[in-house]
């Protein structure tokens, strides 16, 4: 029986030998706990939920929903074994946490195809089929290992971002579309501030709630550039203004003259269906970002796709680093799956072992793999993964990344069109892949 090396027993490393071990192929496991813990891991099991015990909204017609309703049809251990202890959470999926854990790690432990190979994995040679799973807290001799293989500066180890809004959420009554000193054609929305506006906007930034800090962040160093907003605001009333939100170079055609401050929006993909809030990453908590920066005009009913963040975050660039089916360009037989791969969130993650397992067994069978259809979740965050971003971020399910539809329906419609549009092209998918 041909043996594969998955590195990392998280949630996408347990995935990926899952699904190859159904596939009929030997697995060797590695996974450093308990030799070696990260900062933020803490228990001996397998797939350990760092941080929240909930895997986001059960409806189909969202787009954690949509994605996890897709990985059930790919077989995804995580949800079989997540179903099984789910705890009421109204309309999302949360997990008691160690029974979840407790669950995969007995299924991944009695797979007879399956050796688990306690010891932290330093090796990148190319000689055998290999997948790297070693989540957001990658470090140490495999990190420096990766940095050679993909180039210095394609591992990045933190994440300051800033948050993403859709372009079918946004006012534009309240927006104009203009470049700074319109160099560079209509490449911006701005959001403009009038004073009493900007300064009502300053006072519930300064005052927002910030989003606790683990003790391996404190120290981590914050370049001047990537300044959270609200920290920048807090040196004083006009910081922003001299910042991110400068005004300079704008002319606002709704009142005739040069706003008092201003929120430029960047558009974020080709298609322009999400834009990002240049200049505010953030570390206030999710709720508190919706809060406040649904204050900014024309962003009153934003839909947040991504939430700002600061924090450390192992990803490698996916798509200069990545061949679009999760191999590292260059290599034979080297894969990434999971956070490190550049999507984001622990759903996204065990998503990212199922695939690059699929990936990986096609090609070792003698078969180019055929790329996910763009309608579902999945297939989208695997082509965001493999298109060119200057200023890559990771990114989670939503529904921004999908082909988008014009017509009159309403989001609640568009929505549920998206998701059935999405099942129904995974299923024709599946039928031709088992022929
Ligand atoms: C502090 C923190 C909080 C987060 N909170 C959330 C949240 O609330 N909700 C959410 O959706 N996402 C969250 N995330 C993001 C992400 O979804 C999770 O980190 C998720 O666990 C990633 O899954 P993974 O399989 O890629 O990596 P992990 O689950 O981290 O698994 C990686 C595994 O590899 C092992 N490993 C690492 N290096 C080696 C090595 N060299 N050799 C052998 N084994 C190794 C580790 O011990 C670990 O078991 C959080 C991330 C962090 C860092």
């Amino acid at each position: 029986m041909r043996s594969i090396r998955v590195i990392g027993a998280g949630l996408a490393g347990c995935e990926a030998a899952n699904t190859l071990s159904k596939a009929g192929y030997a697995v060797d496991l590695y996974e450093q706990k308990p030799v070696k813990f990260s900062p933020a891991h803490k228990s001996d099991l397998f797939a350990e939920l760092v941080c929240s015990n909930s895997f986001k909204a059960s409806r189909l017609e969202s787009a954690a929903g949509m994605m996890k309703e897709e990985m059930r049809m790919l077989g995804s251990l995580c949800l079989e074994v997540a179903d099984q202890c789910k705890v009421p959470a109204g309309g999302a999926l949360a997990v008691d946490r160690n029974r979840f854990s407790e669950g995969v790690t007995e299924r991944i432990k009695s797979d007879p195809n399956i050796r688990i190979v306690q010891e932290e994995f330093t090796d990148l040679s190319d000689d055998e089929p290999t997948i790297i799973a070693t989540g957001p807290l990658t470090e140490g001799v495999l990190a420096e290992k990766l940095k050679e293989l993909t180039g210095t500066d394609s591992l990045y180890f933190f994440d300051a971002a800033a948050p993403i809004v859709t372009a079918d959420s946004l006012d534009y009554s309240k927006l104009f579309c203009q470049s700074r000193y319109d160099r560079g054609g209509d490449d911006y929305w701005n959001a403009p501030f009038d004073k009493a506006g900007y300064e009502a906007f300053w006072n519930e930034l300064v005052n927002a709630e910030c989003a606790e800090l683990h003790s391996f962040e404190k120290d981590q160093p914050v370049y001047e550039g990537c300044m959270p907003i609200e920290k920048l605001a807090k040196r004083g009333l006009d910081a922003a203004r001299y910042g991110p939100m400068k005004p300079v170079g704008l002319h606002n055609p709704m009142t005739g003259h040069r706003p008092w401050a201003a929120v430029q929006l960047r558009k974020e993909d080709a298609e322009g269906t999400m834009f990002n809030l240049v200049g505010f990453q953030t570390n206030l908590k999710f709720g508190e970002q919706k809060r406040v920066f649904s204050m900014i005009p024309g962003l009153e009913n934003a839909e947040f796709v991504r939430y700002g963040v600061m924090h450390r975050n192992s990803f490698l660039n996916a798509p200069k680093v990545l061949d679009g089916f999760l191999r590292i360009k260059g290599t034979k037989q080297i894969y990434v799956a999971g956070q490190l791969s550049g999507v984001e969130g622990y759903m996204e993650s065990a998503a990212g072992g199922i695939l690059a397992a699929r990936f990986l067994s096609e090609r070792l069978s003698g078969r180019e793999p055929v790329a996910l259809p763009k309608e579902t979740m999945l297939g989208s965050m695997m082509n965001y993964l493999a298109t060119e971003n200057k200023d890559f971020q990771p990114m989670g399910a939503n529904m921004g990344i999908l082909p988008q539809i014009s017509g009159k329906m309403d989001k609640t419609e568009r929505y549920s069109y998206y998701a059935r549009r999405g099942l129904e092209v995974m299923r024709k998918y599946l039928d031709e892949e088992n022929k």
